[in-house]
Parts: C-alpha cells; structure tokens; sequence
C-alpha cells in the first residue's frame, strides 16, 4: 500500500466515533460535526469544484426511501454524478480529486444489476430504463483535462464499482497513470471478504488493483483548503461524504440519502414520506438497500446535515447533493424530487501543474 499523503484529520469528530452506545454517540457527532465545520470553513474555499453527470439508471422504490415512500412504482430513476474537486494541499500543490467517477459500463456486472438486465432484455434494459450523459473521460476532456491531471480517485464507496479500467489490474492498462484511490481502510477490508448479504451490490474483481495504487484512510481526511472526505459509515462500513466549501456553502456529497429532502423529511412532497418520517420520529430517511449498520448510517447522515448546513439558495433545505440524485421520470410517477438543489460548481478547474512536471 501507499503511504498516506500528508492529509490532516478533521478536528474533534474521531473523539465522537469512539463512543459505543448509538444514542450518546449521535449527540455527541451533533457537537463534533459543527466544531469541525467551524475549522473547516474558517481556512477558506475549494480552488474549484465542477460536477458532471454520468448515467441515470432505475433503482428499487423500496430501498431508496427505506419503505417510507408510497409509489405503486417499482422503481425510482436516479442519476449519477462525478464531481472534478481541485484543491491546494499542505505542500501548496494544486491536487485534482475524482469523486465519483464510476466506470459504469462496468458496474453492470454487480450481481444486482446483472439480474435486471436478465429479467428485462439488455435493450429496455440499457436503452429504456437507462440514460447516458456523458462518461468520465469525456467529461474530464470537455473540463480540459487529461488522464495525467488526475492525483486522487474517490468513491463514498464501493458498490458497483470497478476500480481496474482506471487504475490496471487483471491485464488492464490504467487509464489513469498517476491517480491514486483513497479508501477508507474498513471498506478496503470488506470487499476484499464480502459477506453473503454485501455480495449482490459488488462488481466481482472490481477492486484488484495494484496495491501501490491504493492510499488506506483511518478516518475523517483533510485533503487541503476547502476540501474534505467525512467518514460516515453505515450504508457500508467505509462509506464517505465529500465535504467541500466555496465562499459561501458548505456542500455535502454522498450515497446516504437520494434526495436532498431525505434529510428534511417534514419538507418532501413525496407521498408518504413526510408522514412516514413523522410516524418513526426520524429526522433523515435512509436510502436503505443495506441493512448492515442503520444506526451509524442515520447517524452518519445527522453529521452529513449538520456539516453542509443549509443551501444558500434554498435556505429550508440542507446543503446535500447526493451523488445518485433522484430523477423526475415517465416510469417513476409521484416519485419526483421536491426540489433540486443547483450542483456542486464553483471556480475553475485547470490543468495540475504536478502532472505537467511528471510529464
Ligand atoms: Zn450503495
């Protein structure tokens, strides 16, 4: 494995995640998580962030409201995103990070998605039920990227992802030369064992990569000005959130919930989720096709709410992108977004000038 760069912890959260019984730790992440946003946001904006949607693509109604939405609609459609981030880190580097940049023709080799297309037909499958926007590497050309500008690749996690197109592995030439995967090490840990009720979400081989590609976290990370991966398992135990701060929001980015309103429920607009929420006294509701740990996922989610704090151009809801977004479309009545927040975008995203050295 790598050596970790010189990436700082994220004050007073790791104190807060220590703490075993589930009712006192939420309590006490609800005081850590503004701490560390008050240290975060004080060092100033992201040099820039850019987000690219990929694919959209259906996703069972059941699991994306944790049951509470009440759509005879079998699915909902959802919409990947990536986002570019750039920022400057300890050493005073400009750094280019992927979030997200999933290889998703691949990813249809996840059991789950493999059976869809089983029962449906690749053509409703892939032509019907599914959309493409654009992929990584076009989008990277249209920002005026090359694969060599690439430092850092990220996923909140790893379902559905296969790592070897971008970082080689099992006879595949890398596509990115310099980039490394930074991993929460619990989720590292994970796939490389997956139990039988993980396995249905994962890409077989997906994460054999070479290991000197791969840089383990422990953790909340502090990638650099603006710029941040919150450590908040539960959906899978290494799940993350990006954190990343311009002059004037906080923007949280994961997989934990697949609406903005999912983590203001009283606000959704979607029927039965507002009474749902209210019935269950939950203050987020889960996007909820794992089961494996809930109560750190809610958790997880109050930190994810309370570090992105609200959006600057819709006060009543908080600052949260997810990086699925639920989708308005034609096969999924009643279950379109209440709202859609304007993505992650601020600055400009340059060519690294590390890369242009290497080169
Ligand atoms: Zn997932």
């Amino acid at each position: 494995m790598s050596s970790s760069p010189a990436f700082r912890p994220l004050p007073s959260l790791a104190g807060a995640r220590a703490e075993s019984v589930p009712g006192v730790k939420l309590q006490k992440l609800r005081r850590a998580a503004l701490d560390a946003r008050e240290a975060f946001v004080r060092e100033g904006p992201v040099a820039a962030v850019a987000t690219c949607d990929l694919v959209t693509f259906p996703y069972p109604a059941q699991f994306a409201f944790s049951g509470a939405a009440l759509s005879p609609a079998p699915y909902v459609m959802m919409t990947n995103r990536m986002q570019v981030v750039q920022f400057v880190d300890r050493e005073g580097e400009r750094r280019t990070l992927l979030f997200n940049p999933s290889d998703y023709e691949k990813g249809v080799a996840a059991p789950f998605y493999r059976a869809l297309r089983e029962r449906y037909g690749a053509f409703v499958s892939d032509k019907v039920m599914s959309t493409r926007h654009g992929t990584v590497q076009s989008h990277l050309a249209s920002l005026g990227l090359t694969p060599a500008d690439v430092d850092y690749i990220a996923f909140d996690h790893l379902h559905i992802q296969d790592l070897r197109g971008w970082l080689g592995g099992d006879g595949m030439q890398a596509y990115f030369p310099r980039a490394k995967l930074l991993v929460q090490r619990a989720e590292w840990e994970m796939v490389k064992d997956l139990h039988p009720m993980q396995t249905v979400w994962f890409v077989p081989g997906g994460a054999e990569v070479p290991r000197e590609r791969v840089v383990l976290l422990d953790g909340d990370v502090w990638l650099g000005q603006g710029a941040a991966l919150l450590s908040t398992p539960g959906h899978t135990q290494g799940n993350m959130s990006l954190a990343v701060a311009t002059s004037r929001e906080v923007f949280v980015v994961s997989e934990n919930g697949v609406a903005t309103e999912c983590y203001t429920p009283l606000q959704s607009a979607i029927p039965g989720v507002r009474r749902h929420a209210e019935h269950m006294g939950w203050e987020v509701v889960l996007n909820g096709n794992t089961r494996e740990d809930s109560l750190d996922q809610y958790s997880s989610m109050v930190v994810e709410k309370l570090f992105a704090g609200t959006s600057a151009v819709e006060g009543a809801f908080v600052n949260f992108h997810p990086s699925s977004q639920l989708t308005t479309h034609v096969l999924a009545p009643a279950l379109s977004p209440t709202i859609v927040l304007p993505a992650p975008n601020f600055g400009d995203v340059r060519p690294t000038p590390s890369a242009r050295r290497a080169a």
